[in-house]
């Protein structure tokens, strides 16, 4: 066990407060404080840093993020055992950590931000990652108010956030990741590495947001890609149909051959999709 600080070591602070892990809540605990470090240091330095944590549970990446030197973390855990657990990190690090006690996928940071900037960073939960995640990459304006995603997801999703063109993986995430971020893979962990581990490896993936992306609307870029991934192995001109738009007008916009496949399109293909749907689409819906 690290000495990154002098608080008890996890197993004790799991034991103490009664934290057994639910499934329920996604819970795969991380105890090892030298491999928090290791993520925290991913999203580093944090001189003047906020930072957004989801899902703190025993609060063992929150303590590397502290002893890190974040200036201030503001973690939000569903799980109401957990609470007097962050509060004794809390103690330690005094004006620095705020706990919030709720849902994540309804939480707005921005009320808590006072127009600055965030970096999240995160062990999530992995049944509502990648809603957090479609969260974060939609979000209005943009350039948005964080300044870097650095999050644990399972090995598999995490491949189809990176994803590139002609991919077996590439699909409607790697779309929409790699249309406003920069995404890679910082490193892999093992099942081992959690208490109870999981049935399969997991990865973390850092996101920077791209300042300039090409400009389209999130939700058109979305419906495009939903239609053109749903049917991944029909050409354009038949799986473009779902949108209620002439296909071969929207492809013939965005100058592209109506024969080709979803997984064959870059970024910039699916954004002047989904500006030929804004443009052309609405007769027609
Ligand atoms: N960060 C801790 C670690 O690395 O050991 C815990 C990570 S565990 C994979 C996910 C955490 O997210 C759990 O503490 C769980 O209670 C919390 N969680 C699950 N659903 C949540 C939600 N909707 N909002 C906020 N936290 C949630």
């Amino acid at each position: 066990m690290s000495q990154i600080d002098d608080l008890p070591p996890l197993r004790e602070v799991i034991r103490r407060h009664g934290l057994a892990a639910k499934k329920s809540l996604g819970q795969n605990f991380l105890l090892d404080l030298n491999l928090t470090a290791r993520i925290a240091r991913a999203a580093g330095p944090f001189e003047n840093t906020t930072v957004l944590e989801v899902g703190p549970g025993p609060g063992g990446l929150t303590r590397a993020l502290l002893a890190l030197g974040a200036k201030r973390v503001i973690a939000v855990e569903r799980d109401e055992r957990a609470i007097d657990a962050l509060q004794e990190i809390g103690a330690r690090y005094p004006g620095r950590l705020d706990i919030v006690g709720g849902d994540a996928l309804e939480f707005d940071p921005r009320a808590y931000l006072d127009g600055g900037r965030a970096k999240v960073v995160a062990n999530l939960p992995y049944n509502i990652a990648t809603a957090l995640l479609v969260d974060w990459l939609t979000a209005e304006p943009w350039p948005p108010w964080y300044d870097m995603l650095v999050l644990m997801f399972q090995r598999e999703v995490a491949a189809r956030i990176v994803a590139k063109p002609g991919s077996k993986t590439y699909g409607r995430l790697s779309v929409l990741a790699g249309w406003r971020t920069e995404a890679k893979i910082v490193f892999d962990v093992a099942p081992s590495a959690f208490v109870p581990p999981p049935k399969v490896t997991s990865a973390l993936v850092r996101l920077t947001p791209r300042a300039e992306p090409l400009a389209c609307e999130s939700r058109l870029l979305q419906r495009v890609t939903e239609a053109a991934f749903g049917q991944r192995r029909k050409m354009l001109r038949q799986s473009l149909k779902s949108l209620g738009a002439d296909p071969l007008t929207l492809l013939s916009a965005a100058g592209i051959e109506p024969t080709t496949r979803a997984e064959e399109i870059p970024v910039a293909g699916f954004v002047a999709l989904a500006r030929a749907l804004a443009k052309h689409g609405a007769l027609a819906m």
